[in-house]
């Protein structure tokens, strides 16, 4: 009976992490580490994602025993793949800037990610300020979006689309890392290339396939047409449910106008 329970908990359980839509149709990395810059004009700031990055990119690279990111920090580049504040949230991603606090977005050439960019939503002050240790817990969070993970259904996941207030790697988030790092390397070793890929006339840069679903958001960017007439899509907010509430009294402090 115990046996059953446990079997029947674990079948729950496992599995229950996704990947990204473009990452499952055969999209994938060229090579590891992905060199990432960490990008802010404001020393102290670039001090705080310094710190709250390099933990995070520590745990996944710990969990899966694989260096995945070489990190640099910098106070004037901000190109390439890239993680970066915006104080124009809304404007930026099209998301809004209530209910998301960041934004990952992955582009691609051909059968490969090109690139990814992860705007922090700067409008929020609660994740300016890291408070309950929510922009660490982000941060954590949109890495795994960069490898092809996407939210887990499992609730103690890191990559569940809500804030739970997980600060570490769940036992499904680290299956996750390790099935999509396996797939991609396994990719990378035989040279595939995704039919999607195969169809396309030219190689220049096209709009992320996919991107990840998003609950309580306003559906405004998301899957539609960007600035770039859909060269450009929006990815993966990440979406916290006490945050809402929170939200509801704290607009003018979050806003001044
Ligand atoms: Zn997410």
């Amino acid at each position: 009976m115990v046996r059953l329970a446990f079997l029947f908990l674990f079948s729950l359980n496992s599995f229950a992490y996704t990947f990204t839509d473009d990452f499952s149709n055969g999209i994938y990395w060229r090579s590891f580490p992905i060199n990432t810059t960490v990008y802010d004009g404001n020393e102290q700031n670039l001090a705080q994602l310094e710190t709250l990055v390099g933990e995070a990119a520590s745990q996944w690279e710990g969990a899966v025993g694989r260096e995945i990111w070489s990190l640099n920090f910098s106070g004037n580049t901000s190109s390439g793949n890239l993680i970066r504040w915006s104080n124009n949230f809304a404007e930026e991603t099209g998301f809004n800037p209530q209910t998301t606090l960041a934004v990952t977005t992955r582009y691609r050439v051909g059968t490969f990610f090109d690139r990814f960019v992860i705007i922090l939503n700067g409008e929020n002050a609660a994740l300016r300020f890291n408070s309950g240790n929510i922009l660490a817990q982000t941060i954590l969070h949109e890495l795994g979006h960069v490898i092809g993970l996407d939210h887990s259904e499992y609730s103690n996941a890191v990559m569940f689309a809500s804030v739970q207030g997980v600060d570490a790697l769940s036992f499904d988030d680290v299956d996750g890392a390790n099935a999509a790092i396996d797939v991609n390397l396994d990719r990378v070793s035989t040279g595939f290339v995704s039919e999607i890929a195969r169809a396309e006339e030219s190689s220049a840069a096209k709009a992320p396939l996919a991107c990840g679903t998003i609950s309580f958001i306003d559906q405004g960017g998301k899957g539609g047409p960007g600035p770039n007439g859909g060269l450009f899509s929006l990815a993966i907010g990440f979406i916290f449910a006490f945050f809402l509430r929170r939200n509801r009294f704290n607009i003018g402090n979050n806003y001044p106008s």
